[in-house]
């Protein structure tokens, strides 16, 4: 077992209190974690608990996509305000973001599925893949009761998208109710879109509004249909078969192998 791992006998149990895990990670891995936020409702309870836990001594990191609602920048500001902690923002590389946009435009992503996509690799996946590089560990706001891909979710497991490095989700068995109760009883500043009926809150272009009876994920990318959300396949001249994401990476990274 790697020292990077943590110790194995050493991680909570999978229902835990969220602060006993968030507080195990913490000293666990020590300069070596990180918590990741994008300042949604969980996210902003998971950093009322690390400020109080660690008088605001913690290490936190946000992707900025340069897509974000005002709103989203005017949370980051009271944050650091409220928990004197600093947030370090992670960009799109410079070179990546202007080969693609001008290659495809600044709003590529209502085109397709593939430029949708790629738009997210640039903007998203590569700047979180060098940032996680060097940690041992990560913390996200991920629960169960988010969906059916996420019910699985443990407290603490292994992240094998990122090199095996440990992914720690304090509130995994929290209810909506529990995480708003927490938010109401401790005054966590709250992101203003989800008073305009946001239930999900991403980039700007992206993310809408939600009607009743529809789901949280129906703001997301609404003009993509869902049997249509995976990326398209590409057969090259030769009879090659390739993702169309892949193709159209590597018209933007011609000399860049990917980071993946
Ligand atoms: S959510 Fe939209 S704007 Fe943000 S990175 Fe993905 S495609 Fe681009």
């Amino acid at each position: 077992m790697s020292a990077a791992k943590g110790s194995l006998f050493s991680w909570p149990r999978r229902d835990a209190p969220a602060e006993e895990v968030l507080r195990w990670g913490l000293a666990e891995f020590g300069d070596k974690i990180a918590i990741s936020t994008s300042f949604q409702a969980t996210g902003m309870v998971i950093l009322d608990m690390a400020a109080c836990a660690t008088a605001g001594n913690v290490k936190v990191f946000s992707l900025d996509t340069g897509r974000l609602h005002s709103e989203t920048y005017e949370l980051i500001e009271q944050v650091r305000r409220r928990y004197g902690i600093q947030i370090e923002l992670l960009h799109p590389d410079g070179g990546e973001l202007g080969r693609m946009t001008s290659l495809y435009g600044p709003n590529l992503f209502y085109d397709d599925v593939s430029k949708r996509r790629l738009c997210c690799e640039i903007r998203k996946v590569r700047p979180l893949n060098r940032k996680l590089a060097t940690l041992d560990a990560w913390v996200v706001g991920l629960r169960r009761s988010q969906g059916s891909l996420r019910e699985s979710t443990d407290t603490v497991s292994l992240d094998h998208d990122h090199s095996g490095i440990v992914k720690v989700s304090p509130l995994a068995h929290w209810s909506d109710d529990e995480v708003w109760d927490y938010v109401k009883r401790n005054d966590v500043p709250m992101h203003k879109l989800y008073d305009q009926g946001y239930p999900s809150i991403g980039c700007a272009p992206c993310t809408r509004p939600t009607g009743p009876g529809e789901s949280p994920r129906a703001g997301r990318w609404w003009w993509e249909d869902s049997a249509d959300k995976e990326c398209g396949i590409h057969i090259s001249p030769d009879g090659s078969v390739r993702s169309s994401l892949d193709v159209l990476l590597e018209e933007v990274l011609p000399a860049a192998p990917r980071a993946r």
